[in-house]
């Protein structure tokens, strides 16, 4: 059973110090070794290995512009700058192509994607609305109109259990929203506002969707979701009363689940009585470790 967030584990050496050394940097794409992830305008396309595919950096494209990943297996890595692309969009055939893929390649993708939207979507400068210029290597835009510096942007999110009960008792909160494959379900989730802490966020999710009110809210483990930019931060909270008061906006339906029927989603098991996120979604990654501590 995957217990590890998908989107981790990525053998990027993300060299900070070469972002800020313009010297370094001209050696790095000098080398021959250095690469291209190649992509399909940012959907990952695999080589005969089933990798990630790359290129040499001699065979980048005239004229496009290229951000330092960093080096993997000490080989100098870099993305082509695209207009025009958003890492909004995405298939299920995506998807399949992301589980396919050998443990870390996704999250060194997961970097590549977020890093190309980011650029394609900020070309202006949000202070004055100048044009803005990749600097640091790609890892920053900066306005030359009012020396603004702008850095990739990621939006942190929670997403979360209650629990109601203990040991063999215990119980866990679960919801579907409208879009939403039929029979699935997942952990409740949303983003985080200005001013608010993850435990503050996780208590007012939970109770805006669900009517929830939780105490003892732990932090369990993040990931990046590329689609474009989240950082998802995967919690559980105790709560000791299980009447549901449901937002019909935000979910079409929420129940509690026993560590029986999680156990019978994880493992897809035809009479499960809902269908488990996917492996590579952090709320397969918490119902696991929710198992893992009703049998630790
Ligand atoms: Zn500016």
């Amino acid at each position: 059973m995957t217990i590890s967030p998908g989107f981790t584990g990525s053998p990027l050496d993300r060299c900070d110090d070469v972002r800020h050394d313009a010297a370094k940097l001209a050696a790095m794409r000098a080398d021959p070794a250095a690469g291209l992830l190649l992509l399909d305008k940012l959907d990952p396309v695999t080589d005969s290995t089933g990798g990630l595919a790359w290129v040499p950096l001699s065979e980048a494209p005239q004229g496009v512009e290229l951000a330092l990943l960093g080096r993997l297996n000490g080989a100098p890595s870099f993305v082509a700058l695209t207009p025009g692309v958003s890492a909004l969009t995405r298939s299920f055939a995506l998807f399949a192509a992301l589980a396919a893929l050998p443990e870390g390649e996704a999250g060194t993708y997961a970097a590549a994607r977020s890093l190309i939207d980011w650029h394609a979507r900020h070309p202006f400068c949000a202070r004055c609305g100048h044009e803005t210029a990749m600097f640091r290597a790609g890892w920053g835009r900066l306005c030359p109109a009012c020396d603004t510096e702008h850095f990739p942007r990621v939006d942190p999110v929670v997403i979360m259990l209650a629990q109601h009960g203990e040991g063999a008792g215990a119980r866990v909160l679960i919801g579907r929203q409208p879009g939403f494959p039929a029979g699935r379900y997942s952990a409740l989730a949303g983003f985080l506002e200005p001013g608010e802490s993850i435990e503050d966020a996780v208590a007012r999710e939970l109770l805006e969707e669900a009517g929830v009110r939780v105490h003892d809210v732990r932090y369990v483990a993040s990931q990046p979701w590329p689609f474009p930019s989240q950082l998802m931060m995967a919690c559980i909270g105790l709560t000791d009363d299980d009447r549901l008061t449901i937002d019909h906006t935000e979910l079409e339906d929420a129940k509690w689940v026993t560590a029986a029927e999680v156990a019978a989603a994880l493992a897809e098991e035809p009479d499960a009585p809902f269908i488990a996120p996917p492996s590579h979604a952090i709320a397969y990654t918490l119902f696991a470790r929710w198992l893992a501590d009703r049998t630790a």
